[in-house]
């Protein structure tokens, strides 16, 4: 963590949306297709300089469906998340709505992906400050922004909860997993075997101070937006974690995939 710098920028070339990675313009043209192509429901939360913060809801909810939100671009040089996510809503169809009560919250930190840096234009991290766990942070403008919106987030999240990191430092995988259990379960390794068809596993058997077992660091709360939620009802949580050091477009077909996979596990 603390070699992560947060002006630092980064900027990667897609060739499956044949525009940079920080193209927000760009970004916002093909969210606004897909998102009308599905009849998604927009929900805006706030603005964030003049870009809006928004979830997308399924167009009718069903009180019988699991409800489950999946959410990325916290950190702005984590790139390969919000495209991954385009990508992902790019394979939908509605039949997803007869699976899933579907939230998607497509780009937390407008202002840090168009610059192409980790936090967000003010200097704060919008990943932290969710819960109090002692480590002293506070929320971000997006981090207020969402926890003004709790109730609708704990209703959308109810069934579980998937938010795609990426860790600028590596060149391999691993994931950050909530579930009521002494021990990984299902959720958690569905969710690595679809990372792990992209690339390999870490070795690591500590990251930012985490222990991790074969690719996973499991139920570890700090103040971040996936804890907060599963602290507050989620039955299932996790953050999936791409190496930014390894080709731009594998990194947003394994964000597309393990997004896949997250509702696949949700309604199975
Ligand atoms: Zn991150």
């Amino acid at each position: 963590m603390n070699s992560r710098t947060p002006y630092q920028t980064f900027r990667w070339h897609s060739e499956i949306f044949d525009c940079y990675s920080n193209d927000i313009e760009q970004f916002e043209r093909q969210l606004l297709q897909e998102t009308a192509r599905l009849q998604l429901k927009p929900r805006v939360i706030g603005h964030i300089d003049g870009w809006p913060l928004q979830l997308w809801q399924s167009p009718a909810a069903n009180a019988g469906l699991p409800s489950v939100l999946i959410s990325s671009g916290f950190h702005g040089e984590e790139a390969a998340g919000p495209w991954g996510m385009l990508h992902f809503m790019s394979e939908l169809t509605d039949t997803i709505f007869t699976q899933v009560n579907l939230t998607l919250l497509p780009l937390a930190n407008p202002t840090g992906f168009s610059k192409g840096h980790r936090f967000n234009r003010f200097g704060e991290n919008p990943n932290r400050g969710y819960l109090s766990v002692g480590d002293g942070a506070t929320p971000s403008l997006e981090g207020k922004l969402l926890l003004a919106h709790a109730q609708l987030l704990l209703a959308a999240s109810r069934d579980g909860i998937l938010t795609c990191h990426e860790d600028i430092l590596s060149q391999q995988t691993y994931l950050y997993a909530f579930e009521p259990s002494k021990q990984p379960g299902a959720f958690s390794q569905g969710l690595l075997a679809a990372l792990t068809q992209y690339f390999p596993v870490t070795e690591a058997a500590v990251i930012d101070d985490c222990p991790v077992e074969n690719g996973i660091i499991f139920n570890h709360f700090d103040s971040s937006f996936e804890a907060w939620l599963v602290r507050s009802g989620a039955k299932a949580g996790a953050c999936s974690e791409t190496p930014a050091k390894a080709n731009f477009d594998r990194r947003i077909l394994a964000n597309s995939a393990v997004m896949q996979q997250f509702i696949a596990g949700s309604h199975n």
